[in-house]
């Protein structure tokens, strides 16, 4: 498993390179590592190599390894699709979800966290490029349900989460990011404080870091391909 760690060292010094390059603090760039569909064994190692922070895609498949890993001291986030019927068990083991859309599910999970735990993170998913098979919010019905989360006492929201369309362009990859980063920063200027954006996956992380991301995403230059 020497590899897992090789590669976390060489997206690191990526991270780094990234965030010289466009003036970024590095501790505002963190790097959630996704490890859905790879075992608890790689997670372990790239948690022995200093990882803290996971994102996992199913509900089942994060509650599995969240048991078997309940040892470790982990920070699980939820980057997935969330139906309204699983927001349980989301709401008990994560530290933070990227992707609510709904105020149900924000409602839900405000409901559902454990009063030992600290309040729940989240993020808005926006749908930034406007695609018909893409969850997430659209940029003008943002401000009512970010207005109606901030409500919600074991609930914290930090920030956006986006998944653009694939683009193969710097440029406009970077057109995406910066559209979003203006998002935040509009909502920021109407007494909000949020602090994250989760942007950025393996084809699109310097366009990411360079717009302001300060979560990026990346599972398959971390782990490997994943068995479909
Ligand atoms: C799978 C996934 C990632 C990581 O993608 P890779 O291509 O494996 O780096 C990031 N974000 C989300 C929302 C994902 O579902």
């Amino acid at each position: 498993m020497t590899q897992i760690r090789d590669k976390l060292q060489i997206i690191g010094v990526e991270i780094k390179k990234n965030a010289q390059q466009y003036q970024r603090d590095l501790d505002d760039v963190a790097l959630l590592a996704v490890s859905k569909l790879h075992s608890a064994e790689a997670i372990q190692a790239a948690y022995d190599a200093g990882q803290r922070a996971f994102g996992e895609n199913y509900v089942q498949e994060l509650v599995e390894k969240a048991q078997e890993l309940s040892a470790l001291n982990i920070s699980w986030h939820f980057i997935g699709p969330l139906q309204s019927n699983k927001t349980k068990h989301i709401a008990e083991v994560a530290s933070w979800v990227h992707t609510v859309d709904r105020f149900k599910i924000a409602q839900r999970l405000n409901d559902q966290r454990p009063e030992g735990l600290p309040p729940l993170s989240v993020c808005i998913q926006i749908n930034i490029s406007g695609e018909a098979s893409k969850s997430g919010v659209s940029p003008n019905e943002l401000e009512e349900l970010a207005s109606k989360i901030t409500k919600l006492p074991r609930l914290r929201l930090r920030g956006l989460m986006v998944i653009p369309a694939l683009s193969d362009s710097f440029e406009s990859q970077r057109a995406t990011f910066a559209e979003v980063s203006k998002i935040k920063d509009t909502l920021n200027q109407q007494s909000y404080t949020l602090d994250t954006l989760s942007m950025g996956m393996s084809g699109d992380m310097e366009a990411a870091i360079a717009e302001g991301a300060t979560i990026v995403r990346i599972g398959t230059a971390i782990f490997g391909t994943r068995d479909a």
